[in-house]
This record gives structure tokens, C-alpha cells and sequence, in this order.
């Protein structure tokens, strides 16, 4: 865990957030500036600051993220009218939270290109 880290915290339930899952390996919670009616972000509980630093290692770990989120729109019964997983990395990618994350918005339609 990466002490400066708020998603590490979150993930080790050590900082508020509203969970939505949690297994071993991934954490998803409602993202606290929603941009949709459904907006969460799927974490990794380990530490990988962006998608620059995941490893082949990472490979299954990275795959269950995007799994986790088509299933919690399709638990959220979004999935049919379709949805949007987005990984924003680096600043001008708009990365601002350095512990890679999908976010999935769902629930309205969605526009693109994205700004
Ligand atoms: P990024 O811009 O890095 O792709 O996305 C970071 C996301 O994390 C933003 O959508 C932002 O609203 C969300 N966020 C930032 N801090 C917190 C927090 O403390 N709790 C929650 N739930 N979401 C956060
Ligand atoms: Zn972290």
C-alpha cells in the first residue's frame, strides 16, 4: 500500500467511500464527482500508478478490471443500452488520481470525441 495513495486507502477501507464490490485482487466504488447517472471506478487493490507502469505480470489483473466493470453494468442493469470504460493516464490523458483506475459511466448517452 502506498501511504499517499487515496485509492490505496479506499481499497484497504481506510478512507469513506461507497463500495459497490471488493474481492481480493479489485475494488469498485462510486467515483465522488459523478459524470453520469452511473459513474464508479474499478481499481486494482494493489498499487500501479498508471497504466505506463503495469508489468505483464499485471496482464490478468488488468483484464479483470474491464471484466468487473461489464459485470457491475450489467448488476446495475445498464449493460444492454451500453456503457463506457475509460482509463485516463497521464496529465494530458487527464489522469489526476496516480493509482491506475476504469471508470465506468453508464446511464445516458455518451458523446465523441471525448474532450
Ligand atoms: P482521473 O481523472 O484520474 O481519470 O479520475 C479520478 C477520478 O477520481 C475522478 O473522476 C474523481 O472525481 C475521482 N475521485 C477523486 N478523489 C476521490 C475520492 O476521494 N473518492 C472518490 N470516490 N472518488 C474520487
Ligand atoms: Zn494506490
Amino acid at each position: 500500500m502506498n501511504q499517499n495513495c487515496i485509492f490505496c486507502k479506499i481499497a484497504a477501507g481506510k478512507q469513506e467511500a461507497v463500495l459497490l464490490y471488493q474481492d481480493e485482487d479489485v475494488t469498485v466504488f462510486k467515483d465522488i464527482n459523478p459524470q453520469a447517472p452511473l459513474h464508479v471506478l474499478i481499481i486494482p487493490n494493489k498499487h500501479i500508478s498508471s497504466i505506463n507502469e503495469a508489468t505483464p505480470e499485471d496482464q490478468v489483473l488488468l483484464g479483470k478490471l474491464l471484466l468487473t466493470g461489464s459485470r457491475v453494468a450489467q448488476e446495475q442493469g445498464l449493460a444492454d443500452k451500453g456503457y463506457r470504460l475509460v482509463v485516463n493516464s497521464g496529465r494530458q490523458g487527464g489522469q489526476t488520481i496516480f493509482h491506475i483506475h476504469v471508470h465506468l459511466l453508464a446511464g445516458r448517452y455518451m458523446t465523441w470525441p471525448p474532450g
